[in-house]
């Protein structure tokens, strides 16, 4: 049954902070904090939610950053329609496969029923690669590389989660074509580091890059790459975005065929890549805690915010040099390009406004009251670990943009340490078990094949957790001893797989 929205949300509107802790009721938690923090609304059709502008503001960090790079590579963006129609979306039999379970069909208009239903897209291999068919003739025609930025929707039956498991999500779903395979390989790496990237170094969230099994990968794919996050509250991996390599499947049903410089005929090799608005929840997850948000200063859309806090004891002449001193720390800190916003309001008290930006995530709160100004200092108090500084008002506009990436740096090593403390490295099923009983991830050796999984699947499930499955299959492997065994079937190991459960 869909969550339905948080108990807190029917609280008092005066009362900030969350009831629940994030070790305790970790899903209670999370929908606390995406809705008190004002960054998503609960929606009356299940599984859609409202993104409001304070994640949207995420979303636009990681799309600017991404679309610059893309583009960098050669990448172009377009916009390809919303529907699909049957005869097309069935071209490809794995992929429709993969996806029938979830797809939605408009099948009236008005009062009338359609001929023919129409698919919403659940992804857009379908839609555009008709048309690639038609634009592609020659080897000059290549590389296509095109991406674009929108929704899709995808009728899940799973348990819907804000931005992490949604109905309709956005995304940017990345389309390409190649003369070689070699061309069509480069990119899906290059694009998976790109990925990286996004979690890494703008969301402050550590992944394990990789490959899917095969029975993991995208369906109709040839392989698929991976960044799989973790969340150790819960000890579930998620699969942070996919790259994939469709080899020649999609170019042999869709004829997307050119002349090659020697003048044969040859199909193209294609990609197509995606990530959505889970980054956002993931990142959430990662950071959070029983406060609230924690946010990355990369992607804050308020970066710091300034208190001045006003004694009422205070004569008119102190009240007005303490605002004049907090507009000339504003004017001097966004003159250093920092995202600051001033807290002027004079209905809310100090203690209440900690909160209300705690809640919020914002990385640095600068406190200006009336001991400051005799002392010519600011006091920076930094969300994320509580620490706290005075600092001169002439050393802010240098110290502030230096502190934001230092909180940006440590909050990765924090989040990274206790990704890598969460993987076992495992030999047996028992030390495999033992692994998700403690809420961690195992690396075992296996024998990459599908009956190993199904396996795992069925007697790693439990009354309170799904079974256990294969996130990936790190590219960075250890070493695979001769003779090693696959600590599922026992049979000779191919290499090293990443496994947990999962959402
Ligand atoms: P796919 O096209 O299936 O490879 O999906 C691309 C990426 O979308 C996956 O790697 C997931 O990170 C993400 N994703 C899949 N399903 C959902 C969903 N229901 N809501 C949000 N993100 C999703």
């Amino acid at each position: 049954k869909p969550k339905q929205q948080p108990k807190s949300e029917k609280k008092k509107e005066t009362k900030l902070g969350l009831t629940a802790k994030k070790d305790g009721d970790f899903g209670e938690w999370y929908s606390q904090v995406v809705v008190e923090s004002e960054m998503i609304s609960y929606y009356d059709v299940s599984g859609c939610y409202i993104l409001r502008p304070y994640s949207f503001a995420i979303w636009d960090e990681i799309k600017n950053w991404f679309d610059a790079q893309i583009k960098e590579m050669g990448v172009q963006n377009a916009y390809f329609p919303l529907f699909i129609t049957e005869d097309v979306l069935m071209t490809e039999k794995d992929h429709v496969e993969g996806f029938a379970p979830e797809v939605a069909w408009v099948t009236r208009s008005g009062n009338s029923e359609l001929d023919r239903p129409i698919a919403i897209r659940p992804t857009s291999e379908t839609v555009m690669y008709p048309y690639y068919a038609q634009w592609i003739r020659s080897h000059r025609d290549l590389p296509l590389r095109l991406n674009q930025w929108t929704n899709v929707v995808r009728w899940e039956f799973k348990h819907p989660t804000p931005f992490i498991r949604s109905r309709e999500f956005l995304w940017q779903e990345g389309h390409t074509c190649f003369a070689t395979q070699k061309e069509a390989e480069t990119e899906v790496y290059d694009i998976l580091d790109l990925y990286r990237r996004v979690y890494e170094e703008l969301l402050a969230v550590p992944v394990c890059k990789g490959t899917k099994s095969s029975k993991e990968k995208f369906a109709g794919a040839l392989f698929t790459t991976t960044v799989e996050a973790f969340v150790p509250q819960n000890g579930r991996g998620i699969q942070a975005a996919t790259s994939h390599c469709l080899g020649q499947n999609f170019s042999k049903m869709f004829g997307i065929e050119f002349e090659t410089e020697a003048r044969e005929r040859a199909h193209a090799w294609q990609n197509s890549w995606g990530l959505t608005t889970r980054s956002i929840g993931v990142m959430v997850m990662t950071h959070g805690d029983d406060k609230g948000l924690v946010l990355p200063p990369r992607v804050a859309q308020v970066q710091a915010v300034l208190i001045p806090i006003p004694n009422s004891k205070l004569g008119e002449a102190a009240v007005a040099a303490l605002a004049a001193r907090a507009a000339d720390i504003e004017k001097a800190l966004k003159a250093a390009g920092v995202r600051l916003t001033v807290d002027r309001r004079d209905n809310y008290t100090p203690g209440w406004k900690y909160n209300y930006w705690e809640l919020r995530g914002v990385p640095l709160r600068i406190e200006l009251g009336p001991k400051d100004m005799d002392a010519g200092v600011a006091m920076l108090a930094q969300r994320d670990t509580g620490a706290k500084q005075s600092l001169p008002w002439d050393q802010l506009a240098a110290a502030v943009p230096k502190l934001l990436e230092q909180i940006q740096a440590e909050m990765y090593g924090r989040a990274r340490s206790e990704f890598d403390a969460c993987i076992e490295r495992v030999s047996t099923w028992d030390e495999f078990m033992a692994a998700l009983d403690r809420k961690h991830m195992a690396l075992g050796p296996w024998c990459d094949e599908e009956a190993a999984e199904e396996d795992v699947k069925k007697r790693s499930a439990c009354k309170d957790a799904m079974g256990a499955k294969s996130l990936c299959i790190p590219l960075e492997q250890p070493e695979l001893a001769p003779g090693t065994l696959c600590f599922v079937t026992g049979k000779p190991a191919k290499n090293f797989c990443l496994f947990g459960r999962s959402y």
